[in-house]
């Protein structure tokens, strides 16, 4: 025992030393970053598939680091380390005044826009005061709720169910669309999607990316649009990559798609030109 009590404490672990110390760095790091506008807002479009040809109909903001020292860095590495370390929320409702900007930029200079999504962790869903946060976003910009969309990834529902549930309730009652991120990654049962407040079921990526062939994932991706159908949901697919998986979720009822094979997300400037296309077709 006591040489394996000595041993532990002796072993030095290298790799999670430098993760330890990367994460340090992004934390430390974070105020400048938000003082210096190093967070970029990427646009990624949604469209609507339902009909003959596809069109657009929103666009999910998803966050970059683009840092001095470190490079672009994906959300997939900072959101983790914020939500850790208490930062989420200030680095969220820096990306929804953003995006709350922007819109209103999109409206003032070419006469309309489409709903803009942003994503809401966990934790921005226990702050008591996240419905005042959201109403000056459109205060501020002169918006409606109509023109922010909502995403709340799924497992953030099965946490403390009736604490979001009554957050998402007062948003909901305030005009906003709620969209259920991720579904089918983690705690979703059928139960839930009957007790839950949503309007648009998002489905995972992993949806799109295995129901290509005949078999289980496809026949699942069936019944789950089946359901949002019955509860009067939109679905959304998200992660579609070619042709073909896009055939498959068109033909599974899937109402919109957003993925690689329209467009990755883009920078604002990019995305404009699919707000012209739209409004000159
Ligand atoms: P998410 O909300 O599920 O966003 C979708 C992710 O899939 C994005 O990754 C997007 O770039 C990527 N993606 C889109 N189309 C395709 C495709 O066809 N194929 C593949 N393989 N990937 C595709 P991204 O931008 O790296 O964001 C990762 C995650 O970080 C997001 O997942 C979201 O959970 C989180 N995130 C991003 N921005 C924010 C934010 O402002 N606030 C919060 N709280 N989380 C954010
Ligand atoms: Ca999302
Ligand atoms: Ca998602
Ligand atoms: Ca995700």
């Amino acid at each position: 025992v006591r040489n394996n009590y000595t041993r532990n404490i002796a072993v030095y672990d290298d790799t999670l030393h430098k993760a330890e110390l990367y994460n340090a760095k992004l934390v430390e790091d974070f105020q400048t970053a938000i003082d210096q506008k190093q967070f970029q807002l990427y646009y990624q479009p949604k469209f609507d598939v339902t009909g003959d040809t596809p069109r657009l109909c929103g666009a999910e903001a998803l966050v970059r680091w683009n840092h001095p020292e470190l490079g672009m860095i994906s959300p997939g590495v900072f959101i983790p380390c914020f939500e850790n370390n208490g930062l989420i929320q200030a680095m969220d409702h820096y990306v929804w005044h953003e995006a709350g900007r922007q819109i209103r930029a999109w409206k003032d200079a070419l006469g309309f826009t489409v709903p803009v999504s942003v994503n809401m962790s966990r934790i921005d869903m226990y702050d008591p005061n996240i419905v005042y946060t959201v109403l000056e976003i459109l205060e501020t910009n002169r918006l409606e709720a109509a023109d922010l969309h909502l995403e709340i990834t799924e497992s953030a529902y099965a946490e403390d169910e009736e604490q979001i549930i009554e957050t998402v309730r007062r948003l909901r009652a305030m005009g906003f669309l709620i969209e259920m991120d991720d579904f089918g990654t983690g705690y979703s049962s059928l139960n839930m999607l009957s007790s839950l407040p949503f309007d648009v079921l998002k489905l995972d990526m992993r949806f799109a990316q295995n129901s290509a062939s005949e078999g289980k994932d496809k026949y699942m991706l069936g019944v789950v649009t089946e359901i949002a159908r019955h509860l009067g949901a939109l679905v959304v697919t998200e992660g579609v990559e070619t042709q073909q998986q896009l055939e498959v979720m068109k033909e599974a009822g899937c109402d919109i798609v957003q993925g690689y094979v329209f467009s990755p997300p883009v920078p604002a400037e990019k995305f404009e030109t699919f707000l012209t296309d739209a409004k000159t077709h």
